[in-house]
């Protein structure tokens, strides 16, 4: 079976240091732990990081409960990330 990571399309997280445009410019995010689909990959610093070219994909998630979830990893086609409390969120998780 061929492995494609989802991108993030979108992620609304601008104070995050991955952040520019409102894209996510690492080479791949994990999200997630059993309860809760956070972007374990955000991070607040004083200057960006990450590469400006790079489109960001899931590279694991660990929220099983998810529909998009097979074996721990995420089969959505893209997914987008946004602002929840003060953490990032896969707002593109659908609960089974
Ligand atoms: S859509 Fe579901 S499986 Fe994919 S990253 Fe979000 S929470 Fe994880
Ligand atoms: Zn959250």
């Amino acid at each position: 079976m061929a492995i494609t990571l989802p991108k993030i399309i979108k992620c609304s997280v601008t104070d995050c240091a991955y952040n520019k445009d409102n894209k996510c410019h690492t080479l791949a995010i994990t999200v997630g732990d059993a309860s809760h689909a956070a972007c374990d990959t955000f991070f607040k610093t004083s200057h960006k990081g990450g590469s400006p070219d790079l489109m960001a994909s899931v590279g694991a998630c660990k929220v099983e409960n998810c529909r998009h979830n097979k074996s721990l990893e995420c089969s959505a086609s893209g997914i987008n990330v946004g602002l929840h409390s003060n953490h990032a969120d896969c707002q593109t998780f659908s609960a089974r």
